[in-house]
């Protein structure tokens, strides 16, 4: 038989339950990744116990998802989800299932899983209760749906995003029947809210394999939820920049501006615009603001070069910021395919925080009261002044200082 190391607390969670009467199993993720030799993430629990049941053998219950039949056991600061063995009613709207009600058999709670792979229990009694070829599954490394594959997509269609991620994350392939599956279902990710389709697609991008999105676009997935890039895609030819994102961080901002930036390339698209596509689509996507906003000012960027001399540089920083320009240099440094000089550029920025040269109306030497109180008008006025005056510092540090700022104001207050 089988073993897998149960940490002490899962052990005892099911040795507990096993000693009131009921059946308790490691079920899914931990299962497979055990057997795959990988630590799993967390470890989940299906029982035969009614959640009240659950609740009244052990003292320390959370009730994360009482209707599903879920309640998070504390045990050692850790909480471990308990789950009672489930069948899911119809799908009407291929989303959730209408209703869930409990059941004593641990293989109808098998059933209703995914993936052969995500479909396995385990306890120290009955080793690894593998109904649907999960072992097989691994070792051949295929994804392949519990069932008819066609039935199980259209009950939930996020199913098919699933497919692709575990996919990506364990390197395997699309079984044939499951993939054909997935491709003609397609269409009704139309169903799946932006959240959820946002949530598999992060764990497919930020995955060991981020190439796989690429998976996306041959299941049709790609026009419902991101057109743009497959459109990009169309193009039929190597899609090289996606095909290099594993060397990227697994980090989310820069391997979408990544995404995008391949969206601009192949269509030619002028920075402002792949800017206002990509602010577009993360507001679809529902993303956060600070990964949207930082993706688009990677954007906004996308087309200006990197100079080395201070003066170019100066006036680069006024519309990056100082706390801009690091990220955009790190961008570009992951962006190039070949050994790009980028040192020049970093000495140039490192010279320009060292001397402390002014970038940006903040650090003008003379602020908005100064030249009120010279007689410089509010508003229009004031603002052109603080303008000018930056751009003649920009080109000549030296003339920030309070003196020759005043005086460049008087000379162009007389000038205008
Ligand atoms: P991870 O390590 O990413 O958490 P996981 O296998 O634990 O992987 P979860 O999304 O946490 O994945 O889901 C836990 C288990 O619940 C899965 O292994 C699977 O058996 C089942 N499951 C989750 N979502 C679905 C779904 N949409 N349809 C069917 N079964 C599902
Ligand atoms: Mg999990």
């Amino acid at each position: 038989m089988q073993r897998i190391h149960l940490p002490d607390e899962v052990r005892t969670i099911i040795e507990t339950l096993e000693k009131r009467g009921y059946e308790a199993y490691a079920v899914g993720g931990c299962v497979r990744d055990s057997v795959l030799g990988k630590t799993p993430k967390d470890w989940d629990i299906t029982t035969s116990a009614k959640p009240e049941e659950v609740k009244a053998v052990f003292p320390r219950c959370i009730d994360t998802g009482i209707q599903h039949g879920t309640v998070t056991v504390m045990l050692n600061g850790t909480g471990y989800e308990v789950t009672t063995f489930r069948v899911d009613g119809s799908y009407s709207d291929g989303r959730h299932p209408d209703s869930v009600s409990f059941t004593g058999l641990l293989s109808e709670d098998l059933k209703r899983r995914d993936f052969t792979i995500n479909a396995m229990a385990y306890n120290e009694r009955s080793g690894i209760t593998d109904l649907f070829g999960g072992i097989r599954d691994l070792e051949r490394g295929l994804v392949r749906a519990v069932g008819n594959p066609a039935e199980r997509f259209t009950e939930d269609a996020l199913r098919i995003l699933r497919l692709v991620r575990f996919s990506a994350r364990l390197d395997f392939d699309m079984e044939e029947e499951t993939f054909r599956a997935a491709r003609a279902l397609s269409p009704r990710l139309f169903l799946v809210s932006a959240e959820r389709i946002r949530d598999e697609w992060m764990k497919t991008l930020l995955s060991d394999h981020p190439e796989k999105i690429l998976l996306f676009e041959e299941l049709g997935a790609l026009r419902i939820f991101f057109p743009e890039l497959s459109e990009a895609l169309s193009g039929g030819k190597s899609p090289d920049p996606i095909l290099r994102l594993s060397s990227f961080p697994a980090d989310g901002v820069p391997r979408l501006a990544a995404v995008f930036d391949f969206i601009r390339q192949e269509g030619k698209l002028s920075a402002a615009s792949a800017k206002t596509l990509a602010d577009r689509r993360l507001r679809a996507l529902k993303y956060d603001n600070h990964t949207r906003e930082t993706v688009c000012f990677l954007m906004a960027f996308s087309d200006r070069s990197l100079p080395a001399s201070p003066k170019e540089l100066r006036s680069l920083l006024s519309e990056t910021g100082k706390d801009g320009f690091p990220l955009l240099l790190s961008f570009r440094r992951l962006l190039a395919e070949e050994e790009t000089d980028f040192d020049a550029a970093e000495r140039c920025f490192q010279g320009v925080l060292d001397r402390q040269e002014c970038t940006s109306v903040r650090e003008l030497a003379v602020n908005g009261n100064d030249l009120l109180s010279c007689g410089v008008k509010p508003g229009k006025e004031l603002g052109k002044i603080l303008k000018a005056l930056l751009l003649a510092v920009l080109e000549d540090p030296g003339l920030n200082t309070k003196e020759a700022l005043l005086t460049r104001a008087a000379e162009l207050r007389a000038d205008s």
